[in-house]
């Protein structure tokens, strides 16, 4: 029996995370999906691994320094990372957050001792959009660093160093494809860059919602964003920090309803809470596979990020209501019968 060792310290728990075969996925696309379930994290979401390497990295380079605090602008899973990781560094937490994201993760963030600004959704360039709101607040903070996730590569690094390699180690170094969506790029530069360096065969492919402009930036090299999307956490309109650089070969952009229905069949078929980040990156990887056995690849492997828990959405995603005002369409199971 393979025994499953005592972490040393609670911060041990993030990363390491399991990847899963994806049964309807694989089916759909004629290989092997698989998903690494970020979900997993202690903060039930990939950006535990982005906020731990920050914090230690702000703490390396001196400039975070005991009874600190840790100032970031989020779509909320970051922060919950950095809060989570905070506490138990003995730091304090000011989250600066769109009010347009889920109330369950506005809740956590307060549940967990943050302390949380909100601000109207805006454009980047505007001067009170949440990011430039949070630098300003590390300013004038005492004591205070910016976490700066966006362009702060010690993001991607956490990818490089772990989920990457991690990969590797599950697929026993077979690993033919790896897909996944951008918020701040990290994930997909990280684990990229990171792949490459093992095996420069991989296939990097960008999967992109609508209403983000990476799609075309990699496609024709310009940056053009069309449409929208619902999605939280991913929808990039710039070259980030942790993007320059990034190995991607690939894109594919992917619809709401697209991801929606991924995220239905992942919950109904095999009994997978998601966001729907994680149903867009697996719609994907549906797609980056179809193209790997087109190509001729023999029994391709395709790993994308399942990245973050559904229990996160339940008054959006899960709920009938709400997808019906925002025109997406209705899970069957939560229609009302009459
Ligand atoms: N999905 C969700 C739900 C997220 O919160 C994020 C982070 N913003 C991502 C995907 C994208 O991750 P990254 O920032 O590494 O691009």
């Amino acid at each position: 029996m393979t025994q499953i060792p005592i972490r040393e310290h609670a911060l041990d728990l993030i990363g390491n995370t399991p990847l899963v075969l994806l049964e309807g996925p694989s089916a759909e696309a004629g290989c092997d999906i698989y998903g690494k379930c970020e979900f997993a994290n202690p903060g039930a979401s990939v950006k535990d691994r982005a906020a731990l390497y920050i914090i230690r990295d702000a703490e390396a380079r001196g400039e975070l320094k005991p009874g600190g605090c840790v100032v970031e602008g989020t779509a909320g899973n970051t922060g919950i990372g950095i809060a989570l990781v905070a506490n138990a560094l003995g730091y304090r937490t000011i989250i600066v957050m769109p009010d347009n994201q889920s109330k369950e993760k506005m809740d956590t963030l307060r549940a967990l001792g943050a302390e949380l600004v909100t601000v109207p959704p805006t454009k980047f360039a505007d001067s009170n959009h949440f990011v430039h709101t949070s630098r300003r607040l590390a300013e004038e903070t005492e004591g205070a660093v910016w976490a700066n996730q966006f362009d702060n590569t010690a993001n991607r690094k956490a990818h490089i160093e772990g989920t990457a390699k991690e990969i590797w180690e599950q697929t026993g170094g077979k690993v033919d494809g790896f897909t996944c969506a951008a918020g701040t790029g990290g994930t997909i530069a990280g684990v990229g860059m990171g792949l490459k360096e093992l095996d420069e065969n991989v296939v990097i492919a960008l999967t992109d919602p609508h209403g983000a402009a990476l799609y075309s930036y990699y496609a024709s090299g310009e940056l053009k964003a069309e449409g929208s999307s619902v999605a939280e956490g991913i929808g990039q309109g710039r070259i980030t920090g942790n993007l320059e650089g990034a190995p991607i070969d690939t894109q594919f952009r992917i619809s709401d309803e697209e991801g929606l229905d991924w995220v239905a069949r992942l919950l109904r078929e095999e009994g997978l809470c998601l966001g729907l980040s994680s149903g867009i990156n697996v719609a994907g990887a549906v797609a980056l596979g179809k193209q790997l056995v087109a190509e001729g690849r023999e029994s391709p492997k395709v790993v994308t990020i399942l990245c973050d828990t559904g229990f996160r959405y339940l008054s959006s995603l899960y709920n009938a209501e709400w997808l019906e005002a925002k025109g997406l369409p209705v899970f069957d199971w939560l229609k009302a019968s009459d």
